[in-house]
């Protein structure tokens, strides 16, 4: 008999089934764009469900069918259950049967071989912030690869903003563009030398909320434990800030902004909190989304989506920015660089869009 990876949910697929109450098509932003149900958690479990009782075969169909998934984490806050780890599940099983995704095979190979998804980055952050890096610091600001080699303003005002730090010199993926595209293994062995190389810090601190929900939720789910505190930057700066050691100047007195909740932050580790009481501790007056917190619209980006159909990607994002018009914000902010980067691509020029880091970075005071 055959057995899979998704034999382990399979009481969370039949439950689905069973009840199929479609809750998780609303803002399933996927269905949104493509209008099948196909593509929504219920569609996928049924799907799943066909595919365990021999009745539909894995095929390329399915795999492609499979990628068209943010992993954004709508459906299981409406239904409980960690829809986006079972799908990852399946993307493996069918990888297992020799059907994948050629760009995120070559996504793969890049990060085995340069431990980055980006390819021969430029390192030269690390020379032009010398001057505030200190090897032997207990605190490391782990930027992450997007936000070290491809939106570089947030790597850059998060280094203005930390007094002091250690910063990792060479190339290290967490893992997060293999997980989530159903190569667990690979993962698995990126997740395994990065918790070996920060081992020996107190607190980890980064910009980028995929890699935070990768350390702190997926590597226990993988059986890896980290000894340092992993913080996202909101959370290590509203401490901070609360605890007398960060001074923030009102520079948003009088600016209307709207937040957008990074789906691997908010749905993904449940903060909503800090970000927004950081921009109200800058001034910034924050006018909420018609879907904000929980119920936030994906931004088109995650799950490996942007790189093998960026027009999908583009087109969910600019639902997105749509939403965040209708607040009559002048400014789209959020606490994601990957968001940052859809968000723009979907309309950026019609509403600017800036992480958070970037404005704290204009109202920073560290006291002594
Ligand atoms: S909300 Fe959950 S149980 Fe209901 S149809 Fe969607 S995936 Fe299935
Ligand atoms: S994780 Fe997001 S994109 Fe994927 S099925 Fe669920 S709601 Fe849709």
């Amino acid at each position: 008999m055959n057995t899979y990876h998704i034999d382990a949910y399979k009481d969370d697929i039949y439950t689905c089934v069973r009840s199929r109450c479609g809750f998780c098509f609303h803002a399933c932003p996927v269905f949104l764009s493509k209008g099948f149900e196909t593509y929504t958690s219920r569609g996928k479990c049924m799907i799943m469900k066909a595919f365990l009782e021999g009745k539909l075969p894995a095929s390329q169909g399915l795999a492609d069918r499979f990628a068209l998934c943010t992993t954004c984490g709508y459906c299981t806050s409406v239904c409980d259950v960690d829809r986006p780890e079972i799908f990852n599940a399946f993307r493996e099983d069918l990888r297992d049967a020799g059907y994948t995704i050629h760009r995120h095979d070559e996504i793969k190979e890049t990060v085995e071989k340069q431990h980055s998804p980006y390819g021969s980055p430029d390192e030269s952050l690390a020379s032009r912030f010398a001057w505030k890096i200190d090897h032997g610091s207990p605190l490391l600001y782990y930027a992450g690869c997007t936000a070290r080699y491809r939106e570089r303003a947030i790597a850059e005002a998060m280094m203005m903003v930390l007094p002091s730090f250690d910063f990792l010199e060479e190339a290290m993926c967490c893992g997060s563009v293999l997980y989530r595209t159903g190569y667990r293994d690979d993962a698995m062995r990126q997740a395994r030398a990065l918790v070996s190389r920060i081992e020996r810090y107190s607190t980890v601190v980064t910009t980028c909320a995929g890699c935070y929900k990768t350390l702190t939720r997926d590597y226990p789910v993988m059986g890896l434990q980290i000894r340092p505190e992993v913080l996202h930057s909101t959370q290590y700066l509203v401490r901070e800030y609360k605890e007398g050691r960060l001074a923030l100047s009102p520079v948003g007195k009088g600016t209307k902004v709207t937040y957008h909740d990074p789906c691997h932050l908010g749905r993904g580790t449940g903060e909503y909190d800090a970000p927004r009481i950081l921009l109200e501790a800058m001034g910034y007056e924050v006018i909420e989304m018609e879907h904000a917190r929980e119920m936030a619209l994906c931004c088109g980006a995650g799950g490996g989506l942007k790189s093998i159909n960026d027009t999908m990607a583009t087109r969910i994002g600019s639902m997105r920015m749509d939403e965040a018009k209708r607040t009559g914000a002048s400014l789209l902010v959020t606490a994601c660089p990957f968001c940052v980067r859809n968000l723009r691509d979907a309309g950026g020029s019609e509403l600017d869009v800036v992480d958070i880091t970037e404005l704290i970075a204009q109202s920073a005071r560290h006291e002594k």
